[in-house]
C-alpha cells in the first residue's frame, strides 16, 4: 500500500514533476556496520538511471551531494509515494506521521553501476572502500543488465534513554529487500551540495560525525595538487582508527592534505574540534564559548567566490556557529570564504 495516493495519475517508477527533483524508489541491497558508529545501507533500482549524475552512473564527483530519504512509519511494506505537485510538501507535512512517516537529509557517500540481475552480488569492501573498480568509466548508453546503487552512511545515534530518531532507527532495524524512496534531483538538474571552494587553494575543513561521509566523498576528488587540512570529531577511538585506514589510498596521493580524526569518546560535543582547530590556526589557549543556534534559526550559508582560502563546516549546527565564530573573529578569515551548514540541531527533530 502506498503511503500517500497518486491521486488520479498513473504511479511510475519516477514521479517527474514541476520540480527538478523526483521520487525514486529503491531496494536496500546491502546493510554493513561500520566501525562503532555508523551503518552503511545501500539501495539500488533502475529508477535511479533518472536522477542527476553521478547518482544515476556512478560516475564522476559526487562531493557532498546529498538526498532526502522517505523513512516509511513503521510497518510500512511499501515505499512512499508522493505526487511532487506544487503543494505537496504542505500536503505531505498535514498527514499524520503514522501515514506519512519521516523525511531525513542524507549524504551520498558513493555510487555504482551493478548488475540489475544479481543485486545480491554487489560487493563492496568494508569501511569507505577506495577500490579503483568503484571508479571505473562505464559505456553509455548504460546497458540494461546494469543500474545504479548508492550508498548512505547512518550514524546509529540515540538518546540518554537509548531512545533513536526516525532515520536512526530505520538504518538500524533496516533489512537487505525492503523498498525505500528517496527525494532526489532528476538527471540533467544539479546535485544538491554545498562544496564551493571557488579558486581556493587552501583549504579547511570541520566536521561532526554527520558530515563525515561528506568530508570523505570531497576528499577522494581533490586534485592531486590540494593544500587542506580535514577536522572531523567522532564518537570513537574506533571510528578515528576505521576511517584513517580507509582514507589512507586516497591521502597517499595528496601529499598536501591532512585527515585528522578527533576522538570525542564522552567529552563534551565539539571540545575536541574546538581544541584542535586552535591548535593548528595558531590561536593559543581558548575559552570554549559556544554559540546557541535558535530554534527556528537556519545556520546555513555558503561562501561566495572564495579566492585563496576556504572553509567548509558541517554539523551539528550550535558547534557549527562556535567553530565558523573562531575563524572568523578569532583567525581573521573572511566571512565570504566560508561555506557553513548546520546538518541537524541538538534537541531537535529534522521537520
Ligand atoms: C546536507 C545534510 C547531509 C547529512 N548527511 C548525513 C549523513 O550522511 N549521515 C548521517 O547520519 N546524518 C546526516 N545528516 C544529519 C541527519 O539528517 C540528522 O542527524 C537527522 O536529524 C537524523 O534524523 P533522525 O530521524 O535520526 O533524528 P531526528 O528525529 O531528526 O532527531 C531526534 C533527536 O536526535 C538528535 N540527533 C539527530 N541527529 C543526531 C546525531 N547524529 N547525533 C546525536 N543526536 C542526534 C536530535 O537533536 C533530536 O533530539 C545530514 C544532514 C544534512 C542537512
Amino acid at each position: 500500500m502506498s503511503r500517500q495516493t497518486a491521486g488520479s495519475r498513473p504511479r511510475r517508477e519516477v514521479e517527474k514533476s514541476i520540480n527538478q527533483y523526483g521520487i525514486f524508489p529503491v531496494t536496500v541491497t546491502r546493510v554493513e556496520d561500520l566501525g562503532a558508529s555508523f551503518r552503511r545501507v545501500s539501495l539500488s533500482g533502475r529508477s535511479l538511471l533518472h536522477a542527476a549524475q553521478p547518482i544515476s552512473d556512478g560516475f564522476g564527483p559526487l562531493q557532498d551531494a546529498y538526498i532526502k530519504l522517505l523513512v516509511p512509519p513503521p510497518g510500512a511494506s511499501e515505499p512512499t509515494l508522493i505526487e511532487l505537485d506544487e503543494n505537496w510538501r504542505s500536503r505531505w507535512l498535514a498527514q499524520p506521521v503514522e501515514i506519512r512517516g519521516h523525511m531525513r537529509t542524507y549524504t551520498v557517500s558513493r555510487s555504482r553501476l551493478i548488475p540489475a540481475s544479481s543485486l545480491d552480488e554487489t560487493h563492496l569492501h568494508g569501511l569507505f572502500p577506495a577500490t579503483a573498480a568503484d571508479l571505473t568509466p562505464l559505456e553509455r548508453p548504460l546497458p540494461s543488465w546494469q543500474q545504479p546503487e548508492i550508498d548512505l552512511d547512518f550514524v546509529l545515534h540515540q538518546d540518554a534513554d537509548g531512545v533513536m530518531g526516525p532515520g536512526s532507527a530505520w538504518a538500524a532495524g533496516v533489512q537487505v529487500g525492503e523498498r525505500v524512496s528517496i527525494l532526489a534531483p532528476l538527471r540533467g538538474s544539479s546535485l544538491w551540495a554545498s562544496w564551493n571552494p571557488g579558486s581556493a587553494e587552501r583549504l579547511l575543513l570541520l566536521a561532526d560525525e554527520t558530515a563525515l561521509p561528506a568530508l570523505l566523498s570531497i576528499l577522494r576528488d581533490l586534485p592531486p595538487q590540494a593544500e587542506a587540512r580535514l577536522l572531523v570529531e567522532l564518537p570513537h577511538a574506533a571510528d578515528c582508527q576505521a576511517v584513517q585506514q580507509q582514507a589512507r589510498h586516497f591521502l597517499e596521493a595528496l601529499p598536501a592534505v591532512e585527515l585528522i580524526c578527533l576522538p570525542r569518546e564522552g567529552q563534551v560535543r565539539g571540545q575536541a574540534l574546538l581544541t584542535e582547530l586552535h591548535r593548528i590556526l595558531d590561536l593559543g589557549q581558548h575559552p570554549y564559548r559556544y554559540e546557541q543556534a535558535g530554534e527556528e534559526e537556519l545556520v546555513w550559508q555558503l561562501a561566495s567566490a572564495p579566492q585563496d582560502s576556504y572553509v567548509f563546516i558541517a554539523g551539528e549546527s550550535s558547534l557549527v556557529k562556535t567553530l565558523r565564530r573562531v575563524c572568523v573573529n578569532e583567525a581573521g578569515i573572511p566571512k565570504d570564504n566560508i561555506s557553513f551548514m548546520g546538518y541537524w540541531k541538538q534537541g531537535r527533530m529534522e521537520s
